[in-house]
């Protein structure tokens, strides 16, 4: 049977880089037995996706991921693609392949799972939904967690990502309607189910997807998915991506907290690094206002949402778990956001083992 699979990449716009895909008519078998093997390599024009220069334009997408494509049906597939050059290296845009690196590198010994929060704000004509043409909706309150049509904007788009995402199979955990109108979550990555990965690539990989088919999904509704950290100016919450991190000596309980606390205290030494990859604008949502920390600081704390990087509650209870950095915005990317955290934490653990070997 003929299918169509969706080639799906990340480009190289700056600051921020956005989705591309394109649509490939390939012989698939029953959508839920299509595997990488299947998906042939594809050639792209670089140049208008601001990767490459017009002389010397072509580029490949190298097939990493596949899933049911939930909008086109059975028999068709979403295919998330790294970008590689003519002699099948990495391309310099192409993050996830920094993020292997790491991995490979020793990381992955520590056996992390991820879970993101992605924020983001339904835009209409040019202003958030549920904000009136002129002047600005109540304020801020009645909006979180809300129900009701005088509180609660967008709710039949965001029910129709949801079953997208469960359709195709990716680990969405929940969604929420957030504090500023107009404004929801989804978290998406750990869900405690048997036989599924949240390793950090894994997890990345379906908060992309679950991108792609937002904005995607965004075309039928004509709504305008935005990523901004910090949609409306003035006293609305900004948008972020808190991005939830455990190792597998985390989650230990009794000594995981130890680990956490470790992590923590690492995490404060390399404050400046991770801000820097964060996501372009972040500055605008962490005002130390709207349950943020302060750009220019870092604060760790128990169920603190003015912290950084937040312990749960029930985490420090059980004495292990995960904690949550707070810090990432809408717009980052989280491949980026998880080589920071690897490197940050394994650089730290080797040098708690380099102290206990010496000693
Ligand atoms: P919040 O109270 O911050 O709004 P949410 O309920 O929205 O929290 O999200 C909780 C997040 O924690 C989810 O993304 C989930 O995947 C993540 N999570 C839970 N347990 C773990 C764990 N052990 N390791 C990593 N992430 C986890
Ligand atoms: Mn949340
Ligand atoms: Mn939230
Ligand atoms: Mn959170």
């Amino acid at each position: 049977m003929l299918g169509q699979a969706e080639y799906i990449w990340l480009d190289g716009e700056q600051p921020t880089q956005q989705l591309r895909s394109k649509t490939r008519i390939l012989p698939l078998p029953d959508n839920r037995a299509v595997d990488l093997s299947m998906l042939p390599e594809w050639s792209f024009d670089g140049s208008s996706t601001y990767q490459a220069a017009g002389d010397d334009s072509d580029l490949t997408l190298t097939p990493v991921a596949v899933t049911p494509d939930p909008i086109r049906g059975k028999g068709n597939v979403l295919v998330l693609c790294e970008v590689t050059t003519g002699d099948g290296t990495p391309h310099s845009s192409n993050t996830r392949a920094q993020l292997r690196r790491v991995l490979d590198a020793g990381a992955g010994s520590e056996e992390a799972w991820v879970g993101f929060e992605q924020e983001y704000t339904l835009f209409r004509d040019e202003r958030p939904l549920g904000f009136p043409e002129r002047g600005f909706p109540a304020p801020q309150g009645p909006f979180y967690c809300g129900v009701g049509v005088d509180r609660v904007y967008g709710r039949e788009f965001v029910e129709t990502h949801t079953m997208a995402c469960i359709e195709a199979g990716l680990m969405i955990y929940g969604t929420n309607a957030e504090v500023m109108p107009g404004q929801w979550e989804f978290q998406i990555g750990y869900r405690g189910i048997e036989d599924e990965s949240a390793d950090p690539i894994n997890a990345s990989d379906h908060l992309i997807l679950a991108r792609w088919l937002l904005r995607r999904l965004g075309e039928q509704f004509g709504l305008d998915p935005r990523f901004d950290p910090k949609p409306a100016r003035g006293d609305w919450n900004g948008a972020g991506a808190h991005t939830n991190f455990s190792t597998r000596s985390m989650r230990e309980p009794g000594s995981g907290i130890h680990a956490i606390r470790r992590a923590m205290h690492r995490l404060g030494a390399t404050h400046d690094t991770h801000i820097a990859c964060y996501g372009h604008g972040l500055e605008h949502r962490l005002t130390g206002q709207h349950e943020t920390c302060e750009i220019g600081q870092f604060r760790g704390g128990v169920a603190d949402r003015s912290a950084s990087i937040r312990i749960p509650r029930h985490v420090e209870r059980r004495g292990g778990g995960y904690f949550e950095d707070r810090r990432p915005g809408a717009n980052c990317d989280p491949y980026l956001v998880c080589t920071a955290l690897l490197t940050t934490i394994r650089a730290h653990e080797s040098a708690v083992d380099g102290l206990a070997k010496a000693g």
